[in-house]
């Protein structure tokens, strides 16, 4: 970063408006970088003050653990990661452990800055404007369930047999949607996961 970078910024706290949080975030990184191979080569770097990027990220809601900077991962206090594929960041003041696979924020580790700074980012998008319509909710379920039931037909005769469709996430365009079907029983326990892209405008899969 250049001086005349690190003056801009140095005006710019004083002005926190100014600051989105993927801004503060990406500063917080840059500079940490310089830490961080300061450290590396063993020399000591005293002159950088996290604090104004931390209180903006803190307003944003996200605490940024202290003794991670100067690492090489960041890491937040205040959300934990569980152990599911998708949406596996949690707020601790939200969730104390995840509901669908039980994971308890003491027995996992803190989260990763960046990580939590995209997902709060996706959302906040999600809540300006792209966010599903009822009419799309109602055609979406109506597509799982079928989803489902087919998946569930090969298996509707076994002891055990399941599938289940959720949706994981989506965008403007696309509904991530997954689809786990399989036999789960006392003595069998076989899951398949499989993962489609649904097109909003027409509600069917794509490749
Ligand atoms: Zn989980």
């Amino acid at each position: 970063m250049s001086n005349k970078d690190k003056s801009m910024s140095q005006e710019r706290f004083n002005n926190r408006e100014a600051f989105t949080l993927i801004e503060a975030s990406d500063l917080l990184y840059k500079l940490n970088e310089i830490v961080y191979d300061a450290e590396k080569w063993h020399a000591t770097y005293n002159a950088i003050n996290f604090e104004p990027l931390c209180a903006i990220l803190r307003e944003f809601g996200v605490v940024v653990d202290i003794h991670s900077l100067g690492q090489d991962i960041i890491t937040t206090e205040n959300f934990f990661d569980c152990d599911c594929d998708h949406n596996f960041i949690h707020n601790k003041e939200q969730e104390r452990y995840c509901p669908t696979c039980g994971i308890h924020m003491h027995e996992y580790p803190d989260s990763r800055l960046n990580e939590v700074v995209d997902m709060l980012n996706t959302n906040s998008k999600k809540e300006e404007g792209n966010s599903l319509h009822a009419h799309e909710l109602k055609k979406l379920s109506i597509y799982l369930e079928r989803l489902e039931r087919d998946a569930y037909f090969m298996y509707k005769s076994i002891n055990g047999g399941f599938a289940e469709a959720i949706m994981f996430d989506y965008d403007d365009d696309i509904i991530d949607v997954e689809l786990k079907y399989g036999i789960q029983s006392d003595c069998e326990n076989v899951v398949h996961t499989k993962t489609l892209k649904i097109l909003r405008s027409t509600m069917l899969p794509i490749d």
